[in-house]
């Protein structure tokens, strides 16, 4: 999970990184007030979960409460690299010196952490590795050993910040050391950190990106999500513990087994692409739905029902390989969920079942004789069918 800036920085100053101490604000006038509160300068800043708002018109400065206003009048409901700013952080205006980079990130290609370091930040920081690499210290961090004093300081001289900052900032290092082991992030990043009129060097931007993996251990994240941004059918589907992903096409998919879902969406696309010829649109898959092995009747209710609630989808492929739950088990589930939806069911639904127990499977959907659901014998048939009915249906 990314956090928006405002976010990152309220976690680095419950860990002791120095930031300025602003407020968020959704309406003009909230963002007048705080400027009020703040007093002086301030930076009206766009919060939106990508990089580049100073490039786009996203951070302003204000020397007034009015400017403020404005400012955030400006800002707010702007579209930044298509993201919709919906809050702004009003933050006390910094009078810029120096900007310098600092990251710690979980390096995967080479199974450590890496701290990267430069005392020429503010600019883009992958544009930096491509044009003078060597301004940018990458340093690998051992795990057990982690991030004292001496290690911040090796790693800010070798990225050659002023020797006068180096003490003061390396102590600022530790505390972002400790806020990435702590909150089990998999990226801090500071951009820049700045050294300001008074010496002092603060994070005037924060880029923070937890692993959800840690979520268990971590009462904390649920707050900072985004609830907002979340799709309404993916935050439902996850409501119902389902393993669902939201996709663009029309044709919903239903399977156990990540690798055979995928699978599925891959001969979906395929079979629904000779629609995109004489100048019709192709036909795709409308999402991901993994139900898992020992999927109950209630699960492919569960499923089934969000599917078909999704407005886009015109047609359903079911494609279910029995094993732990055999073919009969998931006929019967299929059947049971059509019953418990009634009415709701309205789009056909091609099913494909193979696997342990197929034929009696196979003779409970034919005895059911349901009018909405297709048999279907192999996954190739099935996703033809599947995309024709789509398409027929559009
Ligand atoms: P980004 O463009 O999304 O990375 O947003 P930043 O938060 O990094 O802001 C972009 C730039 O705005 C920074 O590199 C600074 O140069 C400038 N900026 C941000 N905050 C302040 C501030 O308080 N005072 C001044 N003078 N400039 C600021
Ligand atoms: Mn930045």
């Amino acid at each position: 999970m990314d956090l928006f800036e405002y976010q990152a920085k309220q976690l680095f100053a419950a860990h002791g990184v120095p930031v300025g101490l602003g407020e968020v604000a959704d309406t003009p006038e909230q963002a007048r007030a705080i400027a009020e509160r703040i007093g002086g300068v301030v930076v009206v800043k766009a919060q939106v979960k990508t990089g580049g708002r100073g490039k786009a018109g996203g951070v302003k400065l204000a020397k007034t409460p009015d400017e403020a206003e404005s400012a955030a009048q400006a800002i707010l409901g702007m579209d930044i690299k298509g993201h919709t700013v919906h809050r702004v952080l009003v933050d006390p205006g910094a009078q810029i010196e120096s900007e310098y980079y600092f990251s710690f990130l979980l390096d995967r290609s080479n199974r450590t952490f890496l701290a990267m370091a430069s005392a020429e930040g503010g600019m883009e920081i992958e544009e930096l590795a491509v044009e003078r690499p060597e301004a940018l210290a990458r340093v690998p961090i051992d795990a057990m050993t982690g991030v004292d004093h001496a290690k911040a300081v090796e790693i800010l001289t070798q990225a050659r910040f002023p020797a006068e900052v180096i003490d003061s900032t390396a102590q600022t290092v530790v505390k972002l050391w400790q806020t990435f082991v702590e909150q089990d992030a998999t990226l801090v990043e500071i951009n820049p950190l700045a050294k300001v009129a008074s010496g002092d060097v603060l994070a005037l931007d924060g880029k923070v990106t937890l692993d959800d993996n840690a979520d268990f251990r971590q009462a904390g994240n649920a707050e900072l999500e985004d609830t907002a941004a979340a799709d309404p059918l993916e935050a439902r589907a996850k409501e119902k513990h389902l393993n669902y992903v939201k996709l663009d096409g029309e044709v919903g998919i239903i399977g156990n087994g990540a690798g055979l879902v995928m699978s599925t969406l891959d001969v979906v696309a395929y079979a629904g692409e000779k629609y995109s010829q004489l100048g019709g649109h192709s036909v795709k898959p409308a999402n991901f739905l993994d139900i898992g092995g020992g999927a109950s009747a209630e699960v492919m209710a569960n499923g089934l029902e969000i599917i078909l609630s999704d407005t886009a989808v015109r047609s359903v492929f079911v494609n279910v390989f029995g094993g732990i739950t055999s073919c009969d088990a998931v006929a019967n589930g299929i059947v049971t969920a059509l019953g418990m939806l009634g009415e709701q069911a309205t789009k056909p639904l091609v099913v494909r079942l193979d696997g342990n127990n197929v034929e009696e499977g196979r003779r409970i959907l034919t005895e059911a004789a349901h009018p909405l659901v297709t048999l279907a014998d192999t996954m190739d048939d099935g996703a033809d069918k599947a995309a024709e009915l789509a398409h027929s249906a559009k």
